[in-house]
């Protein structure tokens, strides 16, 4: 059996839980196609760029099933859940289609497929049901952790009730759900014990943990009691949307406990008239009011931020108000996509001040090739300093490898840094930092 899984953190705990599944009903896990019978593709289909990562995954997966007739093909995650009808036509050969409610039944539905005839040809695709998604595991679902053992993922919550108008997420997710603060506590009491040393909180939108229940204070809630688990951890929040920044989470922010300073804030643009349009529920003057109070409260915060450009609408003078933004607030890290019209979202129906493609793909690289700048000399100032690492694993050439408070796991920067002993083993290790480029950092263990 292999799997394989694409897209974001949140698809990972899934494709987590699956192996979790499928270990529990027996099935042996390998990296190596020609050693497997049963090949699952975990998808991701949020905007188009995903779905095509995604489509080329499967046309492989297509072509290794066909080598054989004993291989069978499945299909999860969010393009099954979103549109299991489109792939069902496009590709005869997948044996199965699971949606987001089937992810911890995956042994289930696999030991049915395996009971169908291995003889060409292919048995009669038969889906497992794609209802809206509501699944939400908890702390005492199987689960197989395939991060490195010092850091994991925890998802405190599922879906999101916002509505902004670019997003095809709350239609493949569902609506919110937090999970009880009982089952997130002891999941990462269970995941400290078993080794890891970085506790990821994630979800389409952490910042609206517990709201679902009426809670208005529930993260603070949930971080106060993270905070009395013992031992020498990182708790790093992800994903949190700026609507629903506090005052008491910034305090929090600051640092001093197991919370790290660092903080990953969506912001998508700055300029009034596009955040309207893409109905963000903040505009641009309250943006910014929270982007000064972030430095002046917490200075040494590590800010990471997300924009897309070229949204319906996005001016000339829009743009480079992202651009100034860019130059002048120095973020840590920013992520940039282009506009995406998804099927079923209000954005997709946009008609008045569309973007070109390549206007838009040119605001990308603009917005990027700043960010390298900004980006470098940050890091040409963290030369010299001694910094906390939490060793991820070695290099092929023999070297360790890390991350920093500054950087969270798959999306941003990394240390390489030489050392002796089993750093692996120390999990987290101070290394003196020699070197730096764009993104990254060298070193050698202190
Ligand atoms: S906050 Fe907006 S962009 Fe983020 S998942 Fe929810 S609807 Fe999508």
């Amino acid at each position: 059996m292999l799997l394989v899984s694409l897209g974001c953190a949140k698809n990972l705990v899934d494709t987590e839980v699956m192996c979790g599944s499928l270990a529990g009903g027996g099935y042996v896990l390998t990296n190596l196609p020609e050693s497997a019978d049963i090949m699952v593709v975990n998808t991701c289909c949020f905007i188009a760029d995903a779905r095509r990562e995604s489509e080329s995954r499967i046309l492989q997966a297509v072509e290794w099933r066909r080598a054989s007739s004993r291989r069978r093909l499945v299909v999860a995650g969010c393009w099954p859940q979103r549109e299991g009808d489109v792939l069902r036509s496009r590709f005869p050969e997948i044996d199965c289609l699971l949606g987001l409610n089937d992810v911890p039944r995956i042994a289930i539905h696999l030991a049915r497929l395996r009971g169908a005839p291995k003889s060409a040809p292919a048995p009669e695709i038969k889906p497992a049901s794609i209802s809206d998604a509501e699944y939400l595991y908890d702390h005492n679902t199987p689960r197989l952790q395939l991060t490195a053992p010092t850091y994991a993922y925890v998802k405190i919550a599922e879906g999101c009730n916002h509505r902004c108008r670019f997003c095809a997420i709350p239609r493949i997710r569902g609506r919110l759900r937090s999970r009880a603060p009982a089952s997130v506590v002891e999941e990462c009491r269970m995941l400290l014990n078993n080794g890891v040393r970085e506790l990821n909180f994630i979800g389409q939108d952490t910042t609206a943990y517990g709201r679902d229940r009426g809670e208005s204070d529930g993260l603070l809630r949930l971080l106060d009691r993270c905070e009395e688990l013992g031992g020498d951890f990182w708790l790093r929040l992800l994903y949190t949307h700026p609507r629903h920044l506090t005052d008491g989470l910034l305090e929090r922010l600051r640092g001093g406990g197991h919370l790290l300073p660092y903080l990953d804030l969506p912001l998508q643009h700055i300029d009034d008239h596009v955040l309207h349009r893409m109905g963000r529920g903040m505009g641009e003057r309250a943006t910014r009011q929270w982007l000064e109070k972030i430095r002046r409260i917490c200075p040494e915060l590590a800010v990471r931020t997300t924009f897309i450009v070229g949204y319906p609408g996005e001016t000339e003078a829009a743009f480079v108000k992202v651009l100034e933004l860019l130059r002048t607030y120095r973020f840590n890290h920013v992520g940039v996509f282009t506009f995406s019209p998804e099927p079923g979202t209000a954005a997709a129906t946009d008609s008045e001040g569309l973007v070109e493609p390549a206007v838009a793909e040119s605001r990308k690289d603009l917005l990027l090739t700043e960010q390298q700048s900004v980006s470098a000399a940050i890091n040409r100032q963290r030369v010299g300093s001694l910094t906390a690492v939490l060793v991820e694993g070695r290099t092929s050439e023999g070297q360790w490898h890390g991350r920093t408070v500054r950087d969270a796991p798959d999306v941003d920067g990394r240390v390489t840094f030489t050392g002796r002993g089993d750093c692996m083993k120390a999990g987290i290790v101070k290394v003196k930092i020699t070197g730096s480029d764009e993104y990254d950092l060298t070193g050698e263990l202190s």
